[in-house]
């Protein structure tokens, strides 16, 4: 699409609601004459002029300001006429009214944005960090997203990009030299480059993955054995009495979650059913559940009565190695685990934090999730895992659709390390590297389907 050829757009741009400031938006190739009509005198060029607006029958609307910003230097790409008059129901509603009178239509959520991505003044991560930054529910999160907005998440993957391009180009190049395509493999030590790419891209979706933890909120499950405390540390945290807590083994049958905040970082817990062996069908059936919440945490928590069955963190295999735990010990696999030694005031313990493995990344915890010690320290393990930094250093914002893109980027990736350590297949590897390519494209809008776009640019609010 060309900016030329689109309708004229209007919105609200400010809440609904009365406020001090209201700002109503025009965007589109009638924007300057729609200004002319409104103002009755042509606007300079980015310049604040303080003047009444008018209706169609030349009567004063509201007094205010008015900015006109001609295309291409504006946030559409487009004319861009803006009035910021008083913030009232009333008042922005008749200066709508106007406009839509003058010829432009409604703007679809998220229109503007569009449109500056089609007329390339943004690319996709920037266009939906500005959502982000509005959605933003803490400074960290307010942070990241203006980071992404300001293209560093961006810059990395068009480097990343760039470094696959030139890759690719090489290895089509030995295609035509059948004869010493081997040769021209090592001496370019393609599989050289192609691993240091592998390791910036696991980089890359490493530092994706906290930032959809600050979007999105980390799934934190609480697993355990029955009694262990698992329904206490969730009211613990939420500071509800949600779940029920009790003496029977086996309370909670399903599972319960809550969504709370440190520091305005969200997360969502869930308290899993005792993960057991069990005759009983409800209590099977949260069992699955419960597998199933495992199956897709960020974290799990397991809890374990300090008084009962701690086990011996440096021989967790055999602590884990029951069928109980058959999920657990992919998710540790994945994204490490946090044990939590509850119940530490029946035998006066000190809490405490202990790091057991890096990689995987296992911590131990021991608190009382009755009496309180240690839940701070819970607290502040839970806020570092979401990349909370009290230096205000900041990483960038991202989305499970850019984690989905690198992931796929990565195994396109992996699948051309392999032609060419076993089969020395330039063809094939050039292939994976387009694919690599345009996975990466994806996460810029280099390369999206349109119904893609609609998506994305839907959940916006009018006026973005
Ligand atoms: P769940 O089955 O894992 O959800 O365990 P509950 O949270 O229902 O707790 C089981 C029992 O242990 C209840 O009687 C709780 O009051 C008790 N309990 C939980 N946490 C603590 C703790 O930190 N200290 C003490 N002394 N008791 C606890
Ligand atoms: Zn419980």
């Amino acid at each position: 699409m060309i900016a030329g050829d689109q309708d004229t757009i209007c919105a609200i741009a400010t809440p609904s609601g009365r406020s001090g400031v209201g700002i109503v938006r025009v965007s589109g190739a009638k924007s300057r004459l729609i200004a002319e009509k409104v103002l009755g005198f042509k606007p300079k060029a980015r310049h604040a002029h303080y003047c009444p607006f008018l209706d169609e029958q030349q009567q004063v609307i509201d007094q205010g300001i008015a900015l006109f910003f001609p295309g291409p230097n504006s946030f559409t790409g487009e004319d861009v006429f803006e009035l910021q008059g008083h913030g009232g129901t009333f008042i922005l509603d008749t200066l709508l009214q106007t406009l839509l009178a003058q010829g432009c239509r409604l703007a679809r959520p998220g229109e503007f944005s569009e449109r500056a991505f089609l007329n390339d003044k943004l690319d996709l991560a920037q266009a939906e960090a500005i959502a982000d930054l509005i959605n933003a529910s803490s400074a960290e999160a307010a942070r990241s997203a203006v980071r992404t907005l300001q293209g560093d998440f961006s810059r990395l993957i068009e480097g990343l990009s760039e470094s696959i391009v030139s890759l690719r180009v090489y290895v089509e190049a030995a295609i035509d030299f059948t004869d010493e395509e081997i040769d021209f493999l090592s001496e370019g030590r393609i599989a050289e480059k192609l691993s240091t790419i592998a390791g910036e891209l696991e980089t890359i979706i490493a530092q994706a993955h906290q930032g959809a933890l600050l979007r999105d909120g980390m799934q934190v499950v609480i697993a355990g054995r029955p009694n262990a405390g698992k329904s206490s540390l969730l009211n613990a945290l939420s500071g509800s009495d949600k779940a029920i807590v009790t003496d029977i083994e086996g309370t909670t049958r399903d599972i319960l979650s809550e969504q709370i905040n440190l520091d305005g970082m969200p997360l969502h817990i869930t308290d899993t059913a005792g993960l057991r062996d069990s005759d009983d069908i409800v209590e099977q059936e949260g069992i699955k559940r419960a597998q199933q919440a495992i199956g897709q945490a960020d974290q799990v928590l397991l809890m374990i009565d300090s008084q009962n069955d701690a086990p011996d963190p440096d021989n967790l295999d055999a602590f884990l190695d029951t069928p109980y735990f058959s999920q657990i010990r992919d998710v540790i696999k994945r994204s490490g685990l946090t044990l939590v030694y509850n119940k530490i005031d029946l035998s006066d313990q000190s809490p405490g934090i202990e790091v057991i493995s890096e990689t995987p990344p296992v911590t131990a915890i021991r608190l009382s999730a009755k009496t309180g010690p240690g839940m701070n320290l819970l607290k502040d393990h839970l806020k570092a895992l979401m990349g909370y930094r009290p230096d205000g250093e900041s990483g960038f914002i991202a989305r499970r659709r850019h984690i989905d893109a690198l992931q796929r980027a990565q195994q396109s990736l992996a699948l051309a390390i392999h032609q060419l350590a076993e089969h020395n297949a330039a063809e094939l590897v050039a292939e994976d590297l387009r694919l690599t390519h345009r996975h990466l494209g994806e996460i810029t809008g280099e390369f999206t389907a349109d119904d893609l776009l609609g998506r994305i640019f839907s959940s916006f609010c009018i006026g973005k």
